[in-house]
């Protein structure tokens, strides 16, 4: 298993000969499941430094080290967009938090709005969705999981600079598109399975970086509606251009 190529995120720097000490839990994953040891080599990534081939100097059941060889890839930072989304049920927010994560949103944030199904968020356990999602992706960076904020407050405080990407239900089926949009910070605002209220609606109608956009002529999921969104953006205004 010695080139196994096992990517493990670490919140330590990286750079030419740094060692990196690894907490308990990182240690029994890669000794005890992935059973390296000494001499194998893992790609690290902390979001900030890029990636880095590593190589296992000390390998016990609670703790060990890792020390960085070369940079394999540099910081690539996804495009400035962030998403909204109102939870729903545990496992469909956890797919949310995971799709953003690989599809390149820059920040992730949990919003309250008036139909929104849940009151509470694990931050914790979906910012740990977010670093397996950029684990498993390739990424080399991690986007920042927000606490559950309120819908009307986070508008109200809006940034002037940044774009909104409306995905209204009302529009099932119309002609709303991104079209000629542009700008380089954006957010993409989807709604929770009861939808937005009218007056939520009303406001974003009004708001003056929000762009009404329909996706589609059917009613998506949340979860589906966050991947088509997504997809729909880095094709017009994201990095697969
Ligand atoms: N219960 C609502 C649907 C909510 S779908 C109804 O029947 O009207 C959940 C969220 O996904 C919506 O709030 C919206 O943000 C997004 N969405 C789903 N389908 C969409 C579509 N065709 N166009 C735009 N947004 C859509």
């Amino acid at each position: 298993m010695k080139n196994a190529k096992i990517r493990l995120y670490v919140n330590h720097p990286l750079g030419a000969a740094q060692s990196v000490p690894l907490d308990r839990d990182q240690a029994h994953y890669l000794f005890g499941v992935m059973r390296l040891s000494v001499g194998a080599q893992v790609s690290l990534f902390n979001g900030r430094d890029g990636e880095w081939r590593a190589e296992v100097v000390q390998a016990g059941k609670r703790a060990g080290v890792l020390v960085c060889q070369e940079q394999t890839k540099p910081l690539q930072m996804p495009p400035d967009l962030w998403v909204l989304f109102a939870p729903i049920k545990k496992a469909r927010t956890d797919f949310i938090v995971e799709k953003a994560t690989e599809m390149g949103a820059a920040r992730i944030v949990p919003v309250q709005t008036d139909f929104t199904n849940s009151e509470r968020i694990r931050q914790d356990r979906l910012q740990a969705h977010a670093v397996e999602a950029a684990e498993q992706c390739g990424g080399t960076y991690v986007p920042e999981v927000s606490d559950l904020q309120k819908l009307d407050r986070l508008l109200a405080d809006w940034p002037e600079d940044r774009n909104i990407m409306f995905c209204d239900e009302a529009e099932v089926g119309s002609a709303q598109r991104l079209g000629a949009a542009s700008g380089d910070k954006w957010a993409i605002l989807i709604g929770p399975e009861g939808g937005f209220s009218e007056a939520e609606r009303t406001c974003l109608h009004a708001h003056p970086q929000a762009h009404v956009v329909a996706l589609g002529p059917r009613i998506l999921r949340a979860d589906t509606a966050v991947v088509a969104a997504l997809t729909v953006w880095q094709q017009a205004l994201g990095d697969w251009r």
